[in-house]
């Protein structure tokens, strides 16, 4: 027997997975964690006992990668962004340690259907859609492809609204996720920080002061506290964290006040604090421009820049190489202000004089553009911006005046060109521009596609480009193939495995070797009947939910995204309306049965977006109850479109419908998650599509309408919509039918702003591609018909769309901007 000296130090015992081991774990935190046996036990019981069990090995690999030392890692990337849109979490973790055929069988072992309990878990919401969707498969992918990362944001405890469908109208109700707890948050109090709002400044005082350093005595301050969670990644090779900040009160009761008699008044405080997490703000592609807005950005944004500044001084103690340890992403404008609050910490805590505190600043962070869209672009009157950050007004003007000197001294630089790069908009109300704040303090800009990122150098950031033209550079979007392929298509995932083996599972471009099964009739008959069962189980959801029929025969024809004007769900409706009256009028011919559904949020302010909601829902109910057109066209609109109803939407697609008018989508992901899912799709050449024709082949995508520089052109020869709608005889038909009430018989008016906004000036170009979406949507019918077509274009999509795994996208971003190996 050999006998070691060695002692080696406590560590958990290592885990075993056979699924008997695992019922046991399950079962031991059924009972001493959440006090019940397995008789008693509910299925909310069984879901909080399977992740506390899964957490439990996460949490080993988790402190395994804290582990890892500074000087291991080099640098650690921190990715802030106000909206994370994470979804479920369960079967993500289980999946991703590589569990989950083990842990259906230790639930069936014990009498419980994983699939039924993992329906409990709330969504975590913390988004609108694509930015915030786009957060939470780079926080999966950094921890796949082993980048150390920390994702920082706000814990809002309602995050997006629910969607209620009521007579046809969205009805926004509040979202209560935290409502059960969430078993996968650690509070971590020791790590809690202080920030202020208001007040004033005043030089500092001590004789060795710099002239830069100020005291800023705020009026008003919170306390800023996170909850992290574990973010695993494939193969639980890392996992990282996710620090979302709560905010406190410094004094939760004011007892004072409470002693003389004004109860609610002694609470004030507190109730104050609290209001800035408790809202995610719920609109899309359009500014917030409320102070609440803005004490939220500030509010993460201070609380995450504290905590980057005293870990680096707590390891090197030295500010000065922060940039050779940190590099921080702003996902979007809405982190913008931490330029500024990073260049408060070093002036006035650090005592850097400006210059190397702004060489600092600009070599640590590095922003990403979402959209060009002018009304979208955040700015902040500037009394507003002064009241709130006095400090940070003072800094925003530091650093403007030395970017206009840089620009004069540079040349090429007209009055105009200054005026669009100062960070102050002195047009009419003076603004301070985020975008500009945020370009002028990072060393890298990106778009997040290829036409996006053109667009960008040509108009929002043209002259800046010219300033800095080493600046601007494209990370095209991608999706994180685990959550929107292996978990959501659990019969595509093994089909896929048994013709091609598991090489994909870690290298996504090997998908491509699908392509040698396109036209194999075999794979074709496996593939279609994968794609019928996904599509019977939408079918029968929305027949239990909302008691709808849908043939699962039929063409699944999908839409589902934020609703807004430039993504024109309406030209979609539009075109039903005019299918349908073709239907109608010629009934001999050989329609192909489609099922259009709808889904997605509008923001609660946005009208003429919740409008095209109740348009969708009138046109289903006339042509729905049409016996004429019985089996041939139906639509339906999907209430509360959010991540886990996009996993069920998704794999059951035939059609992606991707149509905004090009421009103006900057990338889109939904987009890409359909294509690998085998659905063909239907899109302009806007955002992301562009990339994704390359890379499927022009041949397996249905590209029509305008171009971006089409766009540009019409508008700037005088587009006249009238025009185009008189010479369209279809076009004129059905938008005839929809401002007539045809849709709407109690309120006949009710859409006659709306469609006469289209013959008025039609900013959206609905009606210039309204021919062209419609000969298009006769191309797929004829594909459709052609089932070897159909078949081998759905397959080339799955084969070739490896390249939109956001595992590559992050690589770029490692390799190209944050300068971590990968
Ligand atoms: C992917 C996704 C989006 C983004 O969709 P786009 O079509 O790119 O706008 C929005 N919401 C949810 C829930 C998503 O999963």
């Amino acid at each position: 027997m050999n006998v070691t000296s060695q002692t080696p130090l406590p560590k958990p015992a290592p885990r075993q997975s056979d699924p008997g081991i695992l019922a046991n774990e399950i079962v031991e935190r059924l009972t001493y964690r959440i006090g019940k046996d397995a008789k008693a036990a509910k299925p909310h019981d069984w879901l909080h006992a399977v992740i506390l069990s899964i957490r439990d090995r996460v949490i080993d690999a988790w402190i395994a990668s804290t582990h890892k030392t500074y000087e291991e890692e080099g640098r650690r990337v921190y990715y802030l962004s106000l909206e994370f849109l994470i979804g479920r979490l369960m079967r993500d973790a289980v999946s991703n340690m590589e569990l989950l055929d083990e842990m259906t069988q230790a639930l069936s072992s014990l009498g419980v259907d994983i699939d039924v309990i993992a329906e409990l878990e709330p969504d975590a919401a913390l988004g609108n859609g694509g930015l915030g969707r786009l957060a939470a498969c780079f926080m999966e992918s950094m921890a796949t492809v082993d980048v150390p990362a920390y994702g920082y944001g706000i814990r809002y405890v309602n995050g997006m609204f629910r969607q209620e469908i009521s007579d046809g109208w969205q009805v926004e109700l509040p979202e209560t996720w935290l409502a059960h707890g969430n078993p996968w948050e650690f509070e971590r109090r020791e790590a809690s920080y202080e920030v202020g709002f208001g007040g004033l400044v005043d030089p500092a005082a001590d004789a060795d002061a710099s002239p830069n350093q100020m005291v800023w005595k705020a009026s008003e301050r919170v306390i800023a506290t996170p909850y992290d969670m574990p973010i695993a990644g494939w193969r639980g090779k890392r996992v990282n964290t996710l620090r979302l900040w709560t905010a406190q009160p410094i004094d939760p009761i004011l007892l004072d006040a409470f002693n003389a008699g004004d109860h609610l008044g002694a609470l004030r405080e507190s109730n104050r604090a609290e209001a800035l997490t408790r809202v995610l703000y719920p609109a899309d592609s359009s500014p917030a421009g409320q102070e609440l807005r803005l004490r939220q950005e500030f509010f993460f944004s201070s609380a995450s820049l504290q905590d980057i500044v005293r870990r680096h001084i707590q390891y090197f103690d030295d500010v000065r190489t922060l940039p050779d340890k940190a590099a921080i992403q702003l996902n979007d404008t809405h982190p913008a202000v931490a330029v500024t609050e990073l260049m408060r910490l070093l002036l006035d805590d650090h005592g850097l004089d400006f210059d190397e505190a702004w060489s600092i600043t600009r070599r640590t962070f590095s922003y990403t553009n979402h959209t060009l869209l002018p009304e979208a672009l955040e700015s902040w009157p500037v009394p507003l911006f002064e009241r709130l950050l006095p400090r940070h007004m003072q800094i925003v003007y530091a650093i403007n005046s030395r970017l206009l000197a840089e620009a004069r001294r540079k040349g090429g630089f007209d009055d105009q060109a200054i005026g669009t790069i100062s960070i102050i908009d002195e047009g009419g109300e003076r603004r301070v521009r985020m975008g500009n704040l945020a370009f002028a303090g990072s060393h890298s800009v990106n778009g997040v596609s290829a036409l996006h990122t053109d667009l960008m150098k040509q108009t929002v950031f043209a002259d800046f480009h010219r300033l800095y033209p080493d600046r601007i550079n494209n990370k095209t979007n991608g999706v994180t193939f685990r959550r929107w392929l292996m978990q959501c298509n659990p019969g595509l995932f093994g089909l896929i495995r048994e013709a091609i083996g598991d090489k994909f599972m870690d290298d996504p471009e090997a998908l491509r070797e699908l392509d040698a099964f396109a036209h194999d009739s075999a794979f074709q008959d496996k593939f279609t009947a994968i794609k019928r069962a996904n599509k019977e189980a939408l079918s029968n959801l929305l027949r239990q939910r909302m008691n709808a029929r849908i043939d699962p025969l039929a063409l699944f024809d999908i839409q589902i995204k934020r609703i807004h004007e430039y993504k024109r769900q309406l030209l979609n409706i539009i075109e039903a309306v005019s299918l349908y009256d073709q239907i109608r009028s010629h009934p001999e011919r050989d329609w192909v049965p489609r099922v259009k559904l709808f889904g997605g949020k509008a923001a609660p302010s946005y009208h003429n977006a919740k409008l095209i909601i109740k348009l969708a829902n009138d046109v289903a109910r006339v042509v729905n109850h049409d016996p004429a057109v019985q089996g041939l066209l139906k639509l339906q609109f999907v209430p509360n479109y959010n991540v886990s109803m996009a996993e069920i939407m998704i794999p059951a697609a035939n059609l992606s419908e991707q149509i905004s008018t090009a421009g103006m989508e900057a990338s889109g992901t939904g987009n890409m998650k359909f294509a690998v899912n085998g659905a063909l799709t239907i899109g302009t050449l806007d955002g992301a599509n562009v990339e994704m024709r390359d890379h499927v082949g022009a041949e397996n995508i249905v590209i029509f309408g305008l171009t971006a520089d089409e766009v540009n052109m019409r508008r700037a020869q005088g587009y006249e919509p009238r025009k185009v709608i008189e010479a369209s005889a279809e076009l004129s038909q059905a938008l005839t039918a929809i401002r007539s009430g045809v849709f709407s018989p109690g309120d006949p008016d009710r859409y006659r702003g709306l469609i006469d906004g289209i013959y008025d000036h039609d900013w959206f170009m609905v009606a210039a591609d309204f021919d062209s979406y419609a000969s298009a949507q006769r191309s797929v019918d004829t594909i459709w018909n052609d089932h070897d077509a159909w078949a081998s274009k759905a397959i080339y999509n799955v084969a070739r769309m490896g390249w939109f795994s956001s595992d590559r996208t992050i690589r770029e971003y490692a390799t190209d901007i944050w300068k971590v190996p990968v």
